[in-house]
């Protein structure tokens, strides 16, 4: 969902919408990116996830104006932006190494982009203000660029890209370079700045936590296409392959074999490969070829496991104690199926060793169909 209501922050002058419509790039014979169409809302912050080489930076190069498009249109405002140079794009990059210059201060670093457009001084100092109080960084502003953390210098470069009200913001990987703790931070920061900015954000990242985080939807790339686009519940809920359920978070996977009836919401009566019965409600048809696919929250361990509709023995075969959560594998009994399952280490909750018998079950609506 756009966030139309905050399309226009503070300091932001609202995003534009962004339309690719067949967009693609070849390289010899090589289709880095192939006929790829995407909307993006006006205000939308968009992520692009996707394995190392499914294409993610060559589309932002496209959408920034550094690589030339073999085909396609990319649409702003309605008007199709391919044929137009970098700099009449109005449109702001973050890239995961800083790029700052490393022999300005770090307000001719953020006025910079104004200074080449040929704004005053008074203008360029009043606007080098704001932006360094958007990031939260008045304080340093005559600091040199080696004098700053990454986070900060980052911080530095979202300002510096923000300057001129760019419609739309690209990052590539801008956190990439951060260690763990301060990513954290970073994407709480990046995500007030947007929406403060009410600016329309595409977004690369190889680090689906952080897209799931910050994004509004999400678009998985594979081999230069895009696999599915859906907000993060969407794609973690009801992924369309084995390849997005297995990018996006964990899941336990089983090849189908047969299956009693149709899918149009009733209960399917489903043989896996190795002969296991399970029940499940979905609208797609599990058919030979299909996956029956289940998240590690939505099995039950315990005696409450008897009542579900999908009731089984097991045998934990691994179990770990993680912050936050408790992860086991369990072997279902008389059968070939493995699954991974999370629970919640709350009070009543006891830790299973490893070689513990269980109960373990799920209902029919705690698994998926996915169709490849
Ligand atoms: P990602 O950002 O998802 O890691 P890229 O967009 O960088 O992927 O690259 C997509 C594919 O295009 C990769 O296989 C890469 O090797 C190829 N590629 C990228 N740039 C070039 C180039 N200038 N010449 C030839 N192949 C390229």
């Amino acid at each position: 969902m756009a966030r139309s209501s905050q399309a226009t922050g503070q300091m932001g002058v609202g995003g534009a919408a962004v339309s690719i419509r067949n967009l693609s790039k070849r390289y010899n014979n090589y289709n880095a990116v192939v006929a790829t169409t995407i909307d993006i809302e006006s205000g939308d912050f968009f992520a692009i996830i996707g394995p190392s080489g499914s294409g993610k930076s060559t589309l932002l190069g496209m959408i920034a104006g550094y690589i030339d498009p073999t085909a396609g249109q990319i649409v702003i405002n309605g008007r199709d932006i391919v044929p137009e140079p970098i700099y009449r794009r109005n449109i702001g990059m973050v890239f995961q190494n800083y790029a700052l210059f490393p022999h300005l201060t770090v307000a001719q670093n953020v006025g910079y982009p104004l200074k080449i457009r040929g704004v005053s001084s008074a203008e360029i100092a009043k606007r080098v203000g704001e932006s360094l109080a958007m990031v939260r960084l008045d304080a340093f502003a005559s600091r040199m660029p080696s004098e700053l953390s990454g986070g900060q210098q980052q911080r530095v470069a979202l300002a510096r890209a923000s300057i001129y009200k760019p419609s739309i913001l690209l990052m590539d990987e801008p956190l990439g370079a951060l260690d763990k703790n301060l990513r954290d931070e970073m994407q709480e920061e990046i995500k007030r700045f947007q929406q403060e900015m009410g600016v329309t954000v595409v977004y690369v990242t190889h680090d689906q936590q952080e897209a799931a985080f910050l994004a509004d939807r999400i678009a998985i790339m594979r081999d230069g296409a895009m696999t599915q686009i859906g907000s993060p519940r969407q794609l973690y809920e009801q992924p369309n392959s084995r390849f997005v359920a297995e990018f996006l978070g964990e899941a336990s996977i089983f090849p189908v074999k047969s299956a009693s009836s149709k899918g149009d919401g009733q209960l399917q009566l489903i043989v896996l490969e190795d002969g296991t019965q399970v029940a499940i409600r979905s609208e797609l048809d599990a058919g030979p070829g299909s996956f029956a696919c289940i998240r590690p929250e939505r099995a039950t361990i315990g005696p409450k496991a008897r009542s579900l509709r999908n009731a089984y023995t097991g045998t934990v075969r691994e179990s770990l104690y993680t912050p936050g959560s408790i992860r086991y594998r369990v072997d279902l009994s008389g059968t070939g199926c493995s699954l991974k399952v999370r629970v919640l280490p709350q009070a009543a909750i006891d830790f299973l060793e490893t070689g513990s018998l269980v109960d373990i079950g799920w209902s029919d609506d705690d698994m998926t169909i996915l169709t490849e």
